[in-house]
């Protein structure tokens, strides 16, 4: 089968490698219809030291199960579903918490172990609690929107979760990646009032107020602090949802909270500390985050795609096949595109 492997940075190939095949009873095999490229695959892409026997890559896909292990018992061969971004039990002490990203027999997905995303087929470890099947076909309209269940629209969910975002607040949204957008989606569907969009391009801060964004600032740093603490009645953001991971990102989002407001962070750090330790700690701002146990949120979000409330899958503009995933890597970290679905 086919599938993508990075070798070190700017190294993205397409390469025939071992068929994907059961190795345990607790798993499915699955064959990909949609996966895409996420934002943070552009860390190792900007960075990974050269490797002999490469990562493999990708962590959202949907598809449809072609076999099943003895285990299985949660889904079925044919049935069309869809992964979260990283594979759990769904029945250890963290995953009935609704924490399945901290699973005890769980992990991620990808690297030199396991298959990724960006292939024709997957072999899904502990398919039980893993997968969740989709009441559609698999060239239904909402195939892209049910696509961002895997990651991203979940992601900003738990943004807005951890921000403590509520009805009639203000919450101020820091990326405009499709993170970020799905944060401003989030918050809107928690029932923020006013919804802050730190942003700069055009094409992603027009989908941001189509998202359901109130103001838009594009200033950078204590300029940018400046504006929304002007938007805010000098108050600042009682819930700020911080979607980038850059330090520069997070003192801006630790500098736009107000007393007693809260952080939502799910860009992965890429620093080793929190910056402004101590206003935050006098001013009682809560910071909390982590990766987001997508799995826990996919039920409650698919009605609202299914029924049309919401549509993250807009974040997706660009469309590919296989073949053009290592251009579509470029096309993303030059901003060229916000998210790339790729289809097989
Ligand atoms: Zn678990």
């Amino acid at each position: 089968m086919r599938a993508t492997v990075m070798y070190g940075a700017h190294d993205v190939r397409v390469e025939t490698v071992p068929d994907a095949k059961i190795v345990e009873p607790t798993d499915a095999l699955v064959r990909v219809t949609r996966a895409c490229i996420c934002g943070s695959d552009l860390w190792p892409y900007n960075s990974m030291p050269p490797s002999k026997t490469g990562n493999r890559m990708g962590h959202e896909f949907i598809g449809i199960v072609e076999s099943i292990g003895a285990d299985v018992r949660t889904v079925k061969k044919g049935d069309l579903v869809v992964a979260p971004f990283a594979w759990s039990d769904g029945t250890c002490e963290f995953c009935q918490q609704g924490l399945q990203t901290s699973c005890l027999h769980g992990g991620w997905w990808g690297g030199t172990e396991l298959d990724g995303g960006q292939g024709e087929a997957v072999r899904v470890p502990q398919a039980n609690g893993t997968l969740v099947a989709l009441p559609v076909g698999p060239d239904h309209a909402l195939m892209p929107s049910l696509l961002t269940l895997s990651d991203v629209m979940g992601t900003g969910h738990h943004a807005a979760l951890r921000a403590n975002v509520r009805p009639g607040k203000v919450a101020a949204v820091v990326g405009d990646g499709a993170v970020g957008l799905c944060g401003v989606i989030a918050a809107r569907r928690l029932g923020a009032e006013q919804i802050i969009m730190l942003g700069r391009h055009a094409d992603r801060i027009a989908m941001a107020r189509k998202f359901g964004a109130t103001d838009v600032v594009s200033e950078r740093g204590d300029a940018a602090i400046e504006r929304v603490r002007e938007l805010t009645g000098g108050l600042g953001a009682h819930s700020v949802l911080e979607c980038v991971g850059h330090g520069e990102s997070m003192r801006t989002a630790v500098g736009i909270a107000r007393a007693g407001g809260a952080v939502g962070r799910v860009g992965v750090p890429q620093e080793t500390t929190i910056p402004n330790a101590q206003p935050t700690f006098y001013a009682n701002i809560t910071i909390a985050g982590g990766p987001a146990p997508v799995r826990a949120y996919m039920l409650e979000l698919m009605p609202d795609v299914l029924e049309g409330r919401i549509e993250p899958g807009l974040v997706f503009d660009r469309v590919t096949n296989i073949d053009g995933v290592p251009e579509g890597y470029r096309a993303m970290n030059d901003r060229e595109a916000i998210k790339i679905m790729i289809e097989f």
